[in-house]
């Protein structure tokens, strides 16, 4: 089904997953939608989404690496000489840097947060002045990991809490001009981001101090373990791009979108049940004593 009003959107991190399966649905929607990729072998490969498009919407590659000012620089400057004026920026980029906390090098919690937040800042930031003239929306791809915090993924979830933080400040300063703000928050979804966090993971350990490392052995098998079976059982991407036109196009756009199998269960238990019983809970799963004292 084609959208109502055609809309002018830019979706970071659209090479695969979510941002992919969402850039697809916009186009298909009649959007037109810049797609922000890294790499020319995924622009052409947009290119080829786009060729089967059928003139339903438009779909073009950007060039964009949220941690590149002068990519985003130029994204800006291209709105600006155009005369484009942005109805939807969906700052969906995002990695996982897991690791337990105590022999997390520095340097790839502040990469975390480089990605995960400042990025999404950044790009925001710089075409405010394009969405303010439009009275668009910003969409930001936050997860239930920004709700609930785990052990051996405090990077990713700290990094996803100062997100949710950032978006409820941001929809606050900007509803005087229009401009909403939604939270997409999925759970577990099956993309690329889960065999990328292992080789990541794979490759931080070279790195980090090996006696800590060895501490949390046990637990982060486990955590693995767990992690494995949630993407085996978890929606496709397209869940959560349902979620996005929806924030983009509704008139009743919500503040935030949890997505994913028992995602109001998996939330309100978490949110409402007592610091200590959620503890004992999640020890439980991970079969680490997570809410001993001791
Ligand atoms: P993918 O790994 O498939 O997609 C991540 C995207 O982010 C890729 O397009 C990747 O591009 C891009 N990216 C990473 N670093 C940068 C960068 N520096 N500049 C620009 N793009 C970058 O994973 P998902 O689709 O799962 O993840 C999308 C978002 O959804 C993330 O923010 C993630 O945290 C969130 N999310 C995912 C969940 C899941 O279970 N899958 C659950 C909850 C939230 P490249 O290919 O060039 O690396």
């Amino acid at each position: 089904m084609v959208a109502r009003e055609k809309k002018t959107v830019l979706v970071s991190g659209a090479s695969t997953g979510i941002g992919r399966a969402t850039v697809r649905r916009l186009a298909a929607r009649g959007h037109r939608v810049f797609a922000g990729v890294r790499r020319e072998e995924d622009a052409d490969s947009i290119r080829e989404d786009a060729a089967e498009l059928k003139g339903a919407g438009e779909l073009e590659p950007v060039q964009l690496d949220v941690t590149a000012a002068d990519d985003i620089r130029a994204v800006a400057e291209r709105f600006e000489a155009e005369g484009l004026s942005l109805d939807g920026l969906i700052n969906n980029a995002g990695i996982v840097v897991a690791c337990p906390l105590e022999a997390l090098p520095l340097e790839d919690l502040k990469r975390q947060f480089e990605v995960n937040l400042f990025s999404h800042a950044a790009v925001t930031q710089a075409l405010l002045p394009s969405l303010r003239a439009a009275g668009g929306r910003i969409i930001n791809m936050s997860s239930i990991a920004g709700r609930i915090s785990n052990p051996f993924m405090g990077a990713y979830c700290s990094s996803k809490f100062a997100l949710e933080a950032y978006s409820d400040a941001l929809r606050m300063e900007l509803a005087p001009w229009g401009i909403r703000v939604s939270l997409i928050e999925p759970g577990p979804i099956k993309t690329p981001i889960w065999e990328k966090s292992n080789q990541a993971a794979t490759d931080l350990e070279e790195r980090a101090n090996e006696e800590q490392l060895a501490l949390y052995e046990s637990g982060i098998e486990r955590m693995r373990q767990v992690a494995e079976f949630s993407v085996r059982t978890a929606p496709e991407a397209s869940k959560v791009a349902r979620c996005v036109s929806h924030a983009l196009e509704s008139p009743f756009a919500r503040r935030r979108y949890p997505v994913g199998h028992l995602i109001w269960l998996q939330l309100y238990a978490g949110l409402l049940a007592p610091a200590a019983l959620r503890d004992w809970a999640t020890g439980l799963v991970l079969r680490w004593r997570a809410g001993s004292r001791r």
